[in-house]
């Protein structure tokens, strides 16, 4: 028996609603099967915890969080915090510190999901998008403030051993999950100083795995394939910008943000890896009980991939599909009238059958 010590960090909004599922999810999974037990802990940190403290978590949060096996995240928004403190005082230090520099996020159609594509092609696919550096720096600065002159300048930082992991991750998990392609985001046609090192980068990484094929498109071009031909994708590896907007179209491609999971990774494995659903805290449905909590529990099977059992996170995954594919308890992003929770104990029920 394996025990992991999960931190829970359920957040704003609907962050904690969904982190409920996911963890009675958990919960009951533990209980059917005697290789693993999980202890969780429960951090409340986030916008509430902003509004009585004057800061996103504890001074030494980042220091009680660097013990746990994974941390489980809800969500950070609020209308009465601006987004520089909430996004940057809770999950970027997390990232960062613990140098989660992988973004895995899958797109993958499961059965029962109604894309908006007409074209009914299987959709399965994994992106990796870079998560520490890249476009979304903070380097730049506003110059000639109300002066017809104004202007901004944004830096991008690209560095060689930055884009060397993320594409030797993306490889290797190419290898590891027998695929044949890596596609990769660029724009170095127009970007020229830092998609070029991206380019050659990524080029040399994949003259060292034989048997996989590289193939790169412009960033442009590359979001027109998804929508016309998903199916002909294994991995993509793309920068931190490129990243972001191809797994929201992604997301799109295959149910939306309620079934569209993420995780945060540390491949060297020194620090805890994050898991979470790319969906925020969606202040519009928040405390109706309406929230779609499947990107959140097949969050949390990543998890429990990511600490080395397949096996259960396949397990979930396919509870999952079975509701979907009943098609009789969903929430209303999916059509449905049922609530988070009645979801959540469907997907236990389903989980139940297969033990
Ligand atoms: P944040 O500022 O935290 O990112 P947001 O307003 O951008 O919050 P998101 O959570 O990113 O909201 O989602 C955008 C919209 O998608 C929401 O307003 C909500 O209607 C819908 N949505 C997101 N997640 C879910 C979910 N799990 N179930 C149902 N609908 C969802
Ligand atoms: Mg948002």
């Amino acid at each position: 028996m394996v025990a992991y010590k999960i931190a829970v960090i359920p957040g704003d909004g609907i962050g904690p609603d969904v982190t409920k599922e996911a963890i009675k999810v958990l919960e009951a999974l533990q209980k059917m099967d005697e290789t693993f037990s999980i202890d969780f802990k429960f951090f409340e940190w986030g916008s509430e915890y902003y509004l009585e403290h004057g800061k996103m978590m504890a001074d030494d949060g980042l220091e009680q969080l660097r013990k746990f096996d994974a941390i489980l995240f809800g969500a950070v928004g609020d209308a009465r915090v601006p987004d520089e403190i909430s996004i940057w005082q809770l999950i970027m230090p997390i990232r960062k510190q613990f140098q989660q520099y992988i973004n895995m996020r899958p797109i993958k159609k499961l059965t029962g999901i109604d894309s908006p594509l007409k074209n009914d092609s299987p959709i399965d696919f994994m992106v990796f998008r870079e998560n520490a550096e890249g476009e979304y720096s903070n380097i730049g600065g506003r110059l000639y403030q109300e002066q017809p002159q104004e202007m901004a300048i944004q830096n991008t930082v690209i560095t060689k051993q930055g884009v060397e992991r993320i594409a030797k991750y993306a490889f290797e998990y190419a290898k590891k999950n027998n695929k044949t392609k890596v596609t990769s985001a660029t724009k170095s046609n127009a970007i020229i100083h830092s998609m070029k090192l991206w380019d050659e980068t990524v080029n040399e990484v994949a003259g060292d795995y034989e048997g996989i094929e590289l193939e790169s498109y412009f960033i442009d071009a590359l979001a027109a394939y998804f929508v016309m031909r998903p199916e002909s994708f294994e991995v993509v590896v793309a920068s931190n910008l490129f990243g972001d907007i191809l797994t929201d179209l992604g997301a799109a491609l295959v149910g939306g943000l309620g079934v569209s999971p993420s995780g945060n990774i540390n491949p060297e494995r020194n620090f805890p890896s994050m898991f979470e659903a790319i969906h925020g805290s969606a202040p519009d449905i928040a405390g109706k009980g309406i929230a779609n909590p499947i990107a959140q529990i097949w969050s949390a099977a990543l998890m429990l991939e990511h600490l080395g059992h397949p096996d259960l996170s396949a397990a979930i995954v396919s509870s999952i599909e079975t509701v979907l594919q009943e098609g009789e308890i969903l929430t209303p992003d999916l059509g449905g009238k049922s609530t988070t929770s009645q979801v959540g104990d469907t997907i236990v029920e389903k989980l139940k059958q297969q033990y």
